[in-house]
């Protein structure tokens, strides 16, 4: 189970491996004997349950909502909530922001680590 998890947070899972994971969770909970056995696989099939949608989009899309998963992360600028104060790009440890000033800026995803900081330094709320 924790194979595939990885898998799905690398972006290297298909849509099978989400049965694969339920399938798997079931039978760990129908076949163990001891409580632990039975009671491990519930926050997968919980998360399963109530956010099926975004296993999905790893699996499928290769994209992950809240950029928790750091190696299918997209972390961008909206063009239109961008005030070109330059905040974000001083803030960028490796320079992956781009633009001049007084021009709106650009991630550039090759050079990105995804660390987050740009996010928290946007005073606009322009990054996410
Ligand atoms: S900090 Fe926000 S508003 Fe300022 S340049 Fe960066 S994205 Fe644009
Ligand atoms: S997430 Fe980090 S590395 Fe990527 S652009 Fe923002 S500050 Fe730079």
């Amino acid at each position: 189970m924790l194979e595939i998890l990885e898998k799905l947070c690398n972006g290297e899972a298909s849509e099978y491996d989400i049965y694969r994971l339920e399938k798997l969770a079931v039978n760990i909970k129908k076949a163990s004997v001891c409580g632990l056995g039975q009671s491990a696989p519930n926050p997968v099939l919980s998360t399963l349950r109530y956010f099926r949608e975004e296993f999905k989009e790893h699996a499928i899309e290769k994209k992950c909502r809240t950029n928790e998963c750091k190696k299918i992360a997209k972390i961008e600028i909206d063009p239109e909530k961008c005030k070109a104060c330059g905040l974000c790009q001083r803030n960028c440890p490796v320079e992956a922001i781009e633009g001049e000033a007084r021009e709106k800026r650009v991630i550039n995803q090759e050079k990105c680590i995804k660390c987050g900081t740009c996010i928290a330094s946007c005073p606009f709320q322009a990054i996410g």
